[in-house]
C-alpha cells in the first residue's frame, strides 16, 4: 500500500497488496465520482491492507464524496479478496456481472449487465457505462465514461505483469475481441486495476491484440510442423515460446492451450487422441 493518489478531479486510486500473478504484487482500486461514489475493487484479502482501504473509504465523505457501491470487475481471488470484509464494514451493496456473481460466496445486490448506465450524481453528473468485456474472465466489465473519455478495464491490460487467460475460466477468442472492442473506444485514458494509469491506450490495446496474434501464428506453425500424430500443448510450448525465459513457460503453457481451444473452435487445428493437436485440412 502505498498511499491513496488522486487520478483525476473526480478519480482516487488506491493499491493494495494482493496475492495476485508476480512481478505485479498490488491490485488497484479506484473511488469513482464527485459525490456518489463506486469503489472499484475490494482486492485485498489482507487485514492490514483491508484497514488501509477502509481508511480511505470512510475518508471521502470528508471531502464530500459518499460512497454507495462496491464493484467487482471479475471473481478472480486478487479483485475480490476483501468484497465480504469490506461491504459488511462499510454496510454497501456488491455490484458485479451476473456470471461474476454466481461464482463468489458475496451476495451480489446488483447484477451490472453490458450497456447498463450508471449515473452518479454530484457536482458534475457523471455517467458510466457498463461495457461487458468476457475473455480473461466470462462475467468481466470494464466502465466507460464517455465524457471524459476513461474506462476502468480492470484486468484486460495492465501496466504492470501479463494478463493471463487460460482455459477454464478465460477464452483466448471473446478476449481478442472485446480488446477490439476497447481499442475502438477511442479512450484518452485507461484505469487498470495492476500499474499505473495508461495514457491514449488505442496503442496498448492494439498491441495486445497484435502480440497474441503473432504468438497463435507461431503455435499454429508449430502444430503444422509436428505432423501426425500431432503435438501436444507442452511439445508446443518451446518453440512457440523461444523468444521469452523458460521461467515464464509454466504460465505460458496456459496461454498454449487457450490459443489451442480457440484454434480449435475455429476449425483451424484438430485435436487428436491424447491431448494432441494437428493442422485442420
Ligand atoms: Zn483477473
Amino acid at each position: 500500500m502505498s498511499g491513496p493518489r488522486e487520478i483525476f478531479r473526480t478519480v482516487d486510486q488506491l493499491a493494495t497488496r494482493t496475492p495476485t500473478l508476480p512481478p505485479a504484487t498490488h491490485t488497484n482500486s479506484y473511488a469513482i465520482g464527485g459525490r456518489d461514489v463506486l469503489l472499484v475493487e475490494p482486492a485485498t484479502p489482507y487485514a492490514d491492507e483491508q484497514r488501509a482501504w477502509l481508511a480511505w473509504a470512510r475518508s471521502l465523505p470528508s471531502r464530500g464524496r459518499r460512497p454507495i457501491a462496491v464493484v467487482a470487475t471479475h471473481h478472480h481471488a486478487d479483485h475480490v479478496g476483501g468484497a465480504a470484509a469490506l461491504t459488511r464494514e462499510l454496510g454497501l451493496p456488491l455490484w458485479a456481472h451476473a456470471e461474476t456473481a454466481s461464482l463468489l460466496d458475496v451476495p451480489v445486490t446488483r447484477r451490472l449487465a453490458d450497456g447498463d448506465v450508471i449515473t452518479l450524481a454530484g457536482p458534475i453528473e457523471e455517467r458510466w457505462t457498463v461495457l461487458h468485456t468476457p475473455g480473461h474472465a466470462p462475467g468481466h466489465v470494464c466502465l466507460w465514461n464517455e465524457d471524459e473519455r476513461v474506462v476502468i478495464v480492470g484486468d484486460m491490460v495492465a501496466s504492470v505483469g501479463t494478463i493471463l487467460v487460460k482455459p477454464g475460466d478465460g477464452d483466448m477468442g471473446a478476449y481478442l475481441e472485446q480488446l477490439e472492442r476497447l481499442a475502438c473506444l477511442d479512450a484518452q485514458c485507461a484505469l487498470p486495476a495492476h500499474g499505473d494509469p495508461i495514457e491514449h491506450p488505442t496503442g496498448l490495446f492494439r498491441w495486445y491484440i497484435e502480440h497474441r496474434r503473432k504468438r497463435e501464428a507461431k503455435i499454429l506453425a508449430v502444430v503444422a510442423r509436428s505432423g501426425p500424430p500431432g503435438a501436444t500443448a507442452e511439445a508446443i510450448l518451446p518453440d512457440a515460446y523461444d523468444d521469452v525465459p523458460a521461467s515464464t513457460w509454466p504460465i505460458a503453457l496456459l496461454s498454449v492451450r487457450a490459443h489451442l481451444e480457440k484454434l480449435a473452435r475455429e476449425g483451424r487445428v484438430r485435436e487428436t487422441p491424447g491431448a494432441r493437436y494437428v493442422a485442420a485440412p
